[in-house]
């Protein structure tokens, strides 16, 4: 029979086996590679070859990756790699008894771990290796570089996400600015440290504003601690601070000086300024 393997998939083969030499065949046997499954393999499994309309007839979607952390390749460190990045490309992952998909279930939301058929006490468990299986349509044979071990450093292609990016501009007429930027230190993809920074043209008066951060699953902490601290921008002198790892999304609030006059409940009341406020993020 003839058959292929989805070209993401040998593209990822080969980038974590040139990423982590030491776990490549033959320190790991060449069968915690594969694709095409055994006669032990469930023939539903996506380790078996089907016909898929816009990808092609007999193509294997499913990968296993050996998981030898010795070796320098973790399996489970890599699914979440892919996780964190939320691969176009994805069907689902298992490792170490979970499975993660790129779409929700009754039981799981999309892209977080949960048991992996956990009523049968046969299963494997995938402890030795993970399994990876891509979307059954064109986007399988996308061969861009995964967001893991062995992607290409900073400066090696257009995936590069840049010493920095920015600068972003908060206008006049905006009293928030919402930012969203790749994840700060976004695992082995990405592990450099990220700071903000903010500064405001020539004026005679200070801004003040208060920063708001979070890992983008709805839940936002004020990046300055709990008193929600405000930030006071001088006139061209640049405010810069470190975002803890995680960070995706942002969120800038102009607000009045809070030393200023305050209404009977304490409440800052003075002008808030509308003086336009760029940002830019550095990595390290
Ligand atoms: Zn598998």
């Amino acid at each position: 029979m003839t058959w292929r393997a989805a070209n993401s998939l040998l593209v990822l083969e080969h980038q974590l086996q040139a990423g982590a030499p030491r776990a490549a065949p033959p320190a790991t046997p060449a069968e915690a590679w594969g694709t095409i499954g055994d006669s032990l393999h469930d023939p539903g499994s996506d380790h078996s070859p089907k016909d898929f309309p816009g990808l092609g007839n007999d193509v294997v979607t499913a990968l296993d990756i050996p998981h030898a952390p010795a070796l320098g390749l973790d399996s489970r460190e890599v699914c979440d790699d892919i996780r964190r990045s939320r691969d176009r490309r994805i069907k689902y992952m298992i490792s170490q008894d979970q499975i993660c998909s790129s779409y929700s279930t009754g039981t799981r939301a999309a892209w977080t771990w949960g048991p992996y058929n956990p009523n049968d006490p046969n299963r494997d468990r995938h402890d030795t290796h993970a399994h990876i299986s891509v979307v059954g349509d064109a986007r399988a044979d996308d061969r861009s570089a995964w967001a893991t071990i062995g992607a290409p450093a900073a400066g090696e292609d257009e995936d590069d996400m840049g010493q920095s990016f920015g600068p972003a501009l908060m206008r006049s007429e905006d009293m928030r600015y919402p930012m969203v930027i790749p994840p700060v230190r976004g695992g082995l993809a990405d592990p450099r440290p990220t700071w903000i920074n903010a500064a405001f043209d020539l004026g005679s008066s200070p801004v003040f504003l208060r920063f708001w951060a979070g890992p983008g699953d709805g839940s936002m902490r004020p990046l300055l601690g709990g008193g929600h601290e405000v930030v006071r921008l001088e006139s061209c002198h640049v405010f810069s601070m470190e975002l803890d790892a995680g960070v995706r999304v942002l969120s800038v609030l102009r607000v009045p000086d809070p030393d200023g006059p305050k209404d009977a409940d304490g409440k800052p009341t003075g002008p808030i300024s509308d003086a336009p406020v760029s940002f830019c993020f550095e990595r390290q």
